[in-house]
Protein backbone atom coordinates (compact mmCIF):
# COMPACT_ATOMS: atom_id res chain seq x y z
CA UNK A 1 0.00 0.00 0.00
CA UNK A 2 2.96 2.70 1.18
CA UNK A 3 4.58 1.58 -2.00
CA UNK A 4 1.98 3.50 -4.23
CA UNK A 5 3.46 6.69 -2.27
CA UNK A 6 6.78 6.27 -3.17
CA UNK A 7 8.35 9.04 -5.72
CA UNK A 8 9.86 6.87 -9.19
CA UNK A 9 13.08 7.21 -8.44
CA UNK A 10 13.01 5.70 -4.68
CA UNK A 11 10.78 2.86 -6.15
CA UNK A 12 13.48 2.29 -8.81
CA UNK A 13 16.36 2.14 -6.06
CA UNK A 14 17.84 -1.71 -5.64
CA UNK A 15 19.11 -1.63 -2.65
CA UNK A 16 23.23 -0.96 -2.28
CA UNK A 17 25.10 -4.16 -1.74
CA UNK A 18 27.90 -3.15 0.17
CA UNK A 19 31.12 -5.35 1.20
CA UNK A 20 29.22 -5.96 4.19
CA UNK A 21 25.80 -6.06 3.51
CA UNK A 22 25.46 -9.86 3.00
CA UNK A 23 25.74 -12.29 5.86
CA UNK A 24 28.86 -14.29 4.94
CA UNK A 25 30.84 -16.53 7.35
CA UNK A 26 34.49 -16.38 6.69
CA UNK A 27 37.45 -16.07 9.24
CA UNK A 28 39.66 -13.79 6.32
CA UNK A 29 38.18 -10.47 5.83
CA UNK A 30 40.03 -9.23 2.51
CA UNK A 31 36.33 -8.16 0.88
CA UNK A 32 36.01 -4.15 1.99
CA UNK A 33 39.43 -2.53 2.16
CA UNK A 34 39.37 -2.42 5.98
CA UNK A 35 42.82 -2.30 8.00
CA UNK A 36 44.08 -5.04 9.81
CA UNK A 37 44.79 -3.40 12.32
CA UNK A 38 42.73 -2.71 15.34
CA UNK A 39 43.47 -0.04 17.81
CA UNK A 40 42.16 0.89 21.52
CA UNK A 41 41.07 3.98 22.56
CA UNK A 42 39.84 5.88 26.17
CA UNK A 43 36.27 6.91 26.40
CA UNK A 44 35.17 9.57 28.99
CA UNK A 45 31.40 9.01 28.75
CA UNK A 46 30.13 11.86 31.49
CA UNK A 47 28.48 14.51 30.01
CA UNK A 48 26.30 12.14 27.44
CA UNK A 49 23.21 14.80 28.76
CA UNK A 50 24.82 17.63 26.52
CA UNK A 51 24.41 18.10 22.77
CA UNK A 52 28.13 17.91 21.02
CA UNK A 53 30.08 20.45 19.20
CA UNK A 54 28.56 20.15 15.94
CA UNK A 55 32.41 19.93 14.89
CA UNK A 56 34.13 19.26 17.33
CA UNK A 57 37.32 21.97 17.77
CA UNK A 58 40.03 19.52 18.75
CA UNK A 59 39.34 17.44 15.93
CA UNK A 60 39.29 19.82 13.07
CA UNK A 61 42.50 21.41 14.60
CA UNK A 62 44.17 18.15 14.13
CA UNK A 63 43.04 17.12 10.75
CA UNK A 64 44.16 20.95 9.69
CA UNK A 65 47.82 20.21 11.04
CA UNK A 66 47.52 16.38 9.22
CA UNK A 67 46.40 18.43 5.84
CA UNK A 68 47.97 21.34 6.18
CA UNK A 69 44.98 23.06 5.53
CA UNK A 70 43.16 25.99 8.05
CA UNK A 71 39.53 25.01 9.77
CA UNK A 72 37.12 26.94 7.43
CA UNK A 73 38.80 24.44 5.01
CA UNK A 74 37.54 21.32 6.72
CA UNK A 75 34.18 19.95 7.18
CA UNK A 76 34.10 16.53 9.92
CA UNK A 77 31.40 14.03 8.36
CA UNK A 78 29.93 10.61 8.93
CA UNK A 79 32.29 8.88 6.50
CA UNK A 80 33.13 10.24 3.06
CA UNK A 81 30.22 8.63 2.23
CA UNK A 82 28.03 11.61 3.93
CA UNK A 83 30.09 13.66 1.97
CA UNK A 84 29.25 12.43 -1.24
CA UNK A 85 25.67 13.00 -0.51
CA UNK A 86 25.90 16.55 1.27
CA UNK A 87 27.95 17.91 -1.96
CA UNK A 88 24.80 16.55 -4.11
CA UNK A 89 22.20 18.02 -1.58
CA UNK A 90 23.99 21.60 -1.55
CA UNK A 91 24.58 21.76 -5.34
CA UNK A 92 22.36 19.70 -7.41
CA UNK A 93 18.64 20.17 -7.88
CA UNK A 94 16.88 17.20 -7.80
CA UNK A 95 14.37 16.41 -11.09
CA UNK A 96 16.84 18.82 -13.02
CA UNK A 97 21.04 18.70 -12.66
CA UNK A 98 23.14 15.88 -13.24
CA UNK A 99 26.70 14.46 -12.10
CA UNK A 100 29.50 13.20 -14.22
CA UNK A 101 31.64 10.27 -13.30
CA UNK A 102 33.89 7.66 -14.71
CA UNK A 103 33.05 3.78 -14.66
CA UNK A 104 34.49 1.47 -13.53
CA UNK A 105 34.48 3.62 -9.90
CA UNK A 106 32.91 3.68 -6.43
CA UNK A 107 29.74 2.41 -6.43
CA UNK A 108 27.81 5.37 -3.76
CA UNK A 109 28.29 8.18 -6.35
CA UNK A 110 25.19 6.58 -8.35
CA UNK A 111 23.55 5.62 -5.20
CA UNK A 112 23.20 9.27 -3.71
CA UNK A 113 22.42 10.28 -7.48
CA UNK A 114 19.51 8.22 -7.49
CA UNK A 115 18.08 8.52 -4.39
CA UNK A 116 17.82 12.05 -4.74
CA UNK A 117 16.66 12.07 -8.31
CA UNK A 118 20.20 14.09 -9.90
CA UNK A 119 20.69 12.69 -13.56
CA UNK A 120 24.11 10.66 -14.27
CA UNK A 121 26.32 11.53 -16.95
CA UNK A 122 28.36 8.15 -17.15
CA UNK A 123 31.98 8.17 -18.63
CA UNK A 124 34.75 6.13 -18.62
CA UNK A 125 38.43 5.71 -16.48
CA UNK A 126 39.84 5.43 -19.86
CA UNK A 127 38.44 8.56 -21.43
CA UNK A 128 39.56 10.59 -18.02
CA UNK A 129 42.98 8.68 -18.04
CA UNK A 130 43.44 8.73 -22.29
CA UNK A 131 41.88 11.83 -23.33
CA UNK A 132 42.51 15.46 -23.20
CA UNK A 133 41.64 18.06 -21.08
CA UNK A 134 39.14 19.80 -23.49
CA UNK A 135 38.05 15.95 -25.01
CA UNK A 136 37.01 15.26 -21.29
CA UNK A 137 35.13 18.74 -20.60
CA UNK A 138 33.05 18.22 -23.95
CA UNK A 139 31.80 15.15 -22.11
CA UNK A 140 31.26 16.55 -18.97
CA UNK A 141 28.64 18.80 -20.57
CA UNK A 142 26.72 20.30 -17.92
CA UNK A 143 27.33 17.84 -15.19
CA UNK A 144 27.92 20.16 -11.74
CA UNK A 145 29.65 17.54 -9.73
CA UNK A 146 32.61 15.50 -11.69
CA UNK A 147 33.65 12.82 -9.75
CA UNK A 148 37.38 11.83 -9.74
CA UNK A 149 38.23 8.71 -7.80
CA UNK A 150 42.16 9.32 -7.17
CA UNK A 151 43.35 6.04 -6.73
CA UNK A 152 39.99 4.99 -8.47
CA UNK A 153 38.37 2.12 -6.44
CA UNK A 154 38.40 -0.69 -7.92
CA UNK A 155 40.73 -0.39 -10.43
CA UNK A 156 43.78 1.62 -8.71
CA UNK A 157 44.64 4.09 -11.48
CA UNK A 158 45.73 7.33 -10.58
CA UNK A 159 44.41 10.45 -12.67
CA UNK A 160 47.84 13.79 -12.73
CA UNK A 161 47.59 16.13 -10.12
CA UNK A 162 48.26 17.94 -13.46
CA UNK A 163 45.18 16.94 -15.04
CA UNK A 164 42.54 17.23 -12.12
CA UNK A 165 43.48 20.89 -11.81
CA UNK A 166 43.49 21.49 -15.75
CA UNK A 167 39.78 19.89 -15.08
CA UNK A 168 39.18 22.29 -12.44
CA UNK A 169 40.62 25.28 -14.59
CA UNK A 170 38.24 24.32 -17.69
CA UNK A 171 35.50 23.93 -15.60
CA UNK A 172 35.54 27.18 -13.51
CA UNK A 173 32.24 28.65 -13.09
CA UNK A 174 30.76 25.38 -14.73
CA UNK A 175 31.02 22.81 -12.02
CA UNK A 176 33.03 21.42 -8.50
CA UNK A 177 35.73 18.86 -9.44
CA UNK A 178 35.46 16.16 -6.15
CA UNK A 179 38.54 14.24 -5.90
CA UNK A 180 37.50 11.40 -3.77
CA UNK A 181 41.19 10.10 -1.56
CA UNK A 182 39.65 7.59 0.11
CA UNK A 183 42.85 5.82 -0.77
CA UNK A 184 45.28 8.49 -0.87
CA UNK A 185 47.45 7.57 2.15
CA UNK A 186 49.05 4.66 0.15
CA UNK A 187 50.21 7.28 -2.05
CA UNK A 188 49.67 10.90 -0.33
CA UNK A 189 52.07 12.26 -3.02
CA UNK A 190 49.71 12.00 -5.36
CA UNK A 191 46.98 14.12 -3.15
CA UNK A 192 45.38 17.13 -4.67
CA UNK A 193 45.05 18.96 -1.87
CA UNK A 194 47.30 21.65 -2.94
CA UNK A 195 44.87 22.53 -5.58
CA UNK A 196 42.83 24.55 -2.56
CA UNK A 197 45.06 27.24 -2.82
CA UNK A 198 44.22 27.96 -6.69
CA UNK A 199 40.80 26.90 -7.37
CA UNK A 200 37.42 27.29 -5.43
CA UNK A 201 35.99 24.73 -7.68
CA UNK A 202 37.81 21.70 -5.97
CA UNK A 203 36.40 19.69 -2.90
CA UNK A 204 38.34 16.79 -2.01
CA UNK A 205 36.78 13.71 0.33
CA UNK A 206 38.74 12.05 2.77
CA UNK A 207 38.05 9.34 5.44
CA UNK A 208 39.38 7.46 8.69
CA UNK A 209 37.66 4.18 7.37
CA UNK A 210 41.20 2.75 5.03
CA UNK A 211 44.67 3.67 6.51
CA UNK A 212 43.46 5.07 9.33
CA UNK A 213 41.75 1.75 10.51
CA UNK A 214 38.54 3.70 11.67
CA UNK A 215 35.91 1.82 9.34
CA UNK A 216 33.67 1.26 12.57
CA UNK A 217 33.85 4.94 13.29
CA UNK A 218 32.14 6.63 10.65
CA UNK A 219 34.33 9.56 10.10
CA UNK A 220 35.36 11.59 6.90
CA UNK A 221 35.99 14.89 6.15
CA UNK A 222 34.80 17.24 2.86
CA UNK A 223 38.25 19.28 2.40
CA UNK A 224 37.12 23.08 -0.10
CA UNK A 225 37.84 26.50 0.45
CA UNK A 226 35.59 28.13 2.67
CA UNK A 227 33.06 29.75 0.02
CA UNK A 228 32.42 26.17 -1.50
CA UNK A 229 31.78 24.67 2.10
CA UNK A 230 29.94 27.43 3.17
CA UNK A 231 26.88 26.33 1.53
CA UNK A 232 27.30 22.81 2.65
CA UNK A 233 27.29 23.89 6.11
CA UNK A 234 23.87 24.59 5.89
CA UNK A 235 22.78 21.84 4.51
CA UNK A 236 24.59 18.81 6.96
CA UNK A 237 22.71 17.96 9.93
CA UNK A 238 23.37 20.34 13.29
CA UNK A 239 24.68 17.44 15.10
CA UNK A 240 26.50 15.16 12.98
CA UNK A 241 29.37 14.13 15.43
CA UNK A 242 28.47 12.14 18.45
CA UNK A 243 30.36 12.90 21.81
CA UNK A 244 31.69 9.49 21.55
CA UNK A 245 33.18 9.50 17.77
CA UNK A 246 34.71 12.91 17.78
CA UNK A 247 36.79 11.43 21.24
CA UNK A 248 38.17 8.77 19.14
CA UNK A 249 38.66 10.98 15.72
CA UNK A 250 40.73 13.40 18.16
CA UNK A 251 43.14 10.46 19.43
CA UNK A 252 42.97 8.85 15.95
CA UNK A 253 44.59 12.34 14.83
CA UNK A 254 46.97 12.69 17.46
CA UNK A 255 50.58 13.11 16.14
CA UNK A 256 51.45 9.54 17.33
CA UNK A 257 48.90 8.11 15.67
CA UNK A 258 49.82 9.29 12.62
CA UNK A 259 53.32 8.25 12.47
CA UNK A 260 51.54 4.69 13.42
CA UNK A 261 49.18 4.83 10.50
CA UNK A 262 52.18 5.54 7.97
CA UNK A 263 54.15 2.78 9.72
CA UNK A 264 50.47 0.48 8.85
CA UNK A 265 50.82 1.81 5.37
CA UNK A 266 54.53 0.74 4.63
CA UNK A 267 53.47 -2.40 5.49
CA UNK A 268 50.32 -2.83 4.00
CA UNK A 269 51.94 -1.58 0.81
CA UNK A 270 55.03 -4.24 1.00
CA UNK A 271 52.53 -6.56 1.76
CA UNK A 272 50.81 -5.31 -1.82
CA UNK A 273 53.95 -5.87 -3.65
CA UNK A 274 54.46 -9.70 -2.39
CA UNK A 275 50.34 -10.33 -3.43
CA UNK A 276 51.19 -8.96 -6.83
CA UNK A 277 54.10 -11.31 -7.28
CA UNK A 278 51.76 -13.66 -6.01
CA UNK A 279 49.00 -12.96 -8.55
CA UNK A 280 51.42 -12.64 -11.55
CA UNK A 281 52.85 -16.17 -11.08
CA UNK A 282 49.19 -17.50 -10.14
CA UNK A 283 47.86 -19.70 -13.07
CA UNK A 284 44.28 -18.96 -11.75
CA UNK A 285 44.90 -15.44 -12.76
CA UNK A 286 44.43 -13.98 -16.62
CA UNK A 287 45.06 -10.23 -15.62
CA UNK A 288 46.03 -8.19 -13.10
CA UNK A 289 45.14 -4.33 -12.30
CA UNK A 290 48.00 -3.24 -10.46
CA UNK A 291 47.59 0.36 -8.89
CA UNK A 292 47.54 2.64 -5.77
CA UNK A 293 45.29 1.60 -2.69
CA UNK A 294 45.55 -0.77 -0.04
CA UNK A 295 43.84 -3.49 -2.82
CA UNK A 296 44.08 -5.47 -5.60
CA UNK A 297 41.82 -5.90 -8.87
CA UNK A 298 42.51 -9.17 -10.83
CA UNK A 299 41.00 -11.60 -13.47
CA UNK A 300 40.54 -14.95 -12.33
CA UNK A 301 40.13 -17.58 -15.36
CA UNK A 302 37.28 -19.81 -13.90
CA UNK A 303 35.00 -17.54 -12.05
CA UNK A 304 34.27 -20.78 -9.74
CA UNK A 305 37.58 -20.37 -7.40
CA UNK A 306 35.80 -17.89 -6.03
CA UNK A 307 33.83 -20.54 -4.12
CA UNK A 308 36.77 -22.63 -2.84
CA UNK A 309 38.21 -19.58 -1.37
CA UNK A 310 34.91 -18.65 0.33
CA UNK A 311 34.41 -22.36 1.53
CA UNK A 312 37.67 -21.86 3.05
CA UNK A 313 36.89 -18.33 5.22
CA UNK A 314 38.53 -16.06 2.65
CA UNK A 315 36.26 -13.78 2.11
CA UNK A 316 37.47 -11.24 -1.40
CA UNK A 317 34.97 -8.63 -3.59
CA UNK A 318 33.81 -10.07 -6.78
CA UNK A 319 32.90 -8.12 -9.41
CA UNK A 320 31.79 -7.67 -12.66
CA UNK A 321 33.75 -5.31 -14.39
CA UNK A 322 34.05 -4.38 -18.45
CA UNK A 323 30.74 -7.18 -18.89
CA UNK A 324 32.80 -10.04 -17.10
CA UNK A 325 32.12 -11.29 -13.95
CA UNK A 326 35.14 -13.13 -12.87
CA UNK A 327 36.80 -10.09 -11.38
CA UNK A 328 38.17 -10.28 -7.52
CA UNK A 329 39.35 -7.17 -5.49
CA UNK A 330 41.42 -8.52 -2.57
CA UNK A 331 42.15 -6.12 -0.03
CA UNK A 332 45.36 -6.16 1.76
CA UNK A 333 45.72 -7.47 4.71
CA UNK A 334 48.32 -8.42 7.31
CA UNK A 335 51.06 -11.38 6.68
CA UNK A 336 48.73 -13.91 8.27
CA UNK A 337 45.87 -12.82 5.66
CA UNK A 338 47.94 -12.93 3.00
CA UNK A 339 49.24 -16.49 3.14
CA UNK A 340 45.70 -17.59 3.45
CA UNK A 341 45.36 -15.86 -0.16
CA UNK A 342 48.22 -17.53 -1.49
CA UNK A 343 47.62 -21.19 -0.12
CA UNK A 344 44.31 -20.51 -2.08
CA UNK A 345 46.38 -19.16 -4.91
CA UNK A 346 48.52 -22.21 -4.73
CA UNK A 347 46.10 -25.15 -4.41
CA UNK A 348 45.68 -27.18 -7.52
CA UNK A 349 42.69 -26.77 -10.07
C1 LIG B 1 35.59 3.26 1.26
C2 LIG B 1 35.36 4.40 0.34
C3 LIG B 1 34.62 5.52 0.71
C4 LIG B 1 33.78 5.53 1.95
O1 LIG B 1 34.39 5.94 3.04
P1 LIG B 1 33.59 6.08 4.42
O2 LIG B 1 34.35 7.17 5.06
O3 LIG B 1 33.73 4.77 5.11
O4 LIG B 1 32.17 6.47 4.13
C5 LIG B 1 34.55 6.60 -0.15
N1 LIG B 1 35.13 6.55 -1.35
C6 LIG B 1 35.81 5.48 -1.76
C7 LIG B 1 36.45 5.49 -3.10
C8 LIG B 1 35.92 4.36 -0.94
O5 LIG B 1 36.55 3.26 -1.39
Amino acid sequence: MSESLLPKNIAELKAYSSAKSEKLTGTTWLNANESPYAKEFQLRLDNLNRYPEPQPENVINAYCNYAKLNAEQVLMTRGADEGIELLMRTYCESGKDSIALFSPTYGMYKVSADTQNIAINELSQSLLLEANVSEICDCVGDAKLVFVCNPNNPTGSLTPVSKIAALAKSLAGKAIVVVDEAYIEFCPEQSAVSLLQDFDNVAVLRTLSKAFALAGLRTGFLLANANLLAAVRKVIAPYPVSTAVAMIAEQALSSDAVTQMRRQVSILNGNKARLETLLNESPKVSQVLSGEGNFVTLQLRNKDDIDAAMQQGTIMRPFTLYGDDNWLRISIGNEQELEQVRLWLEQPE
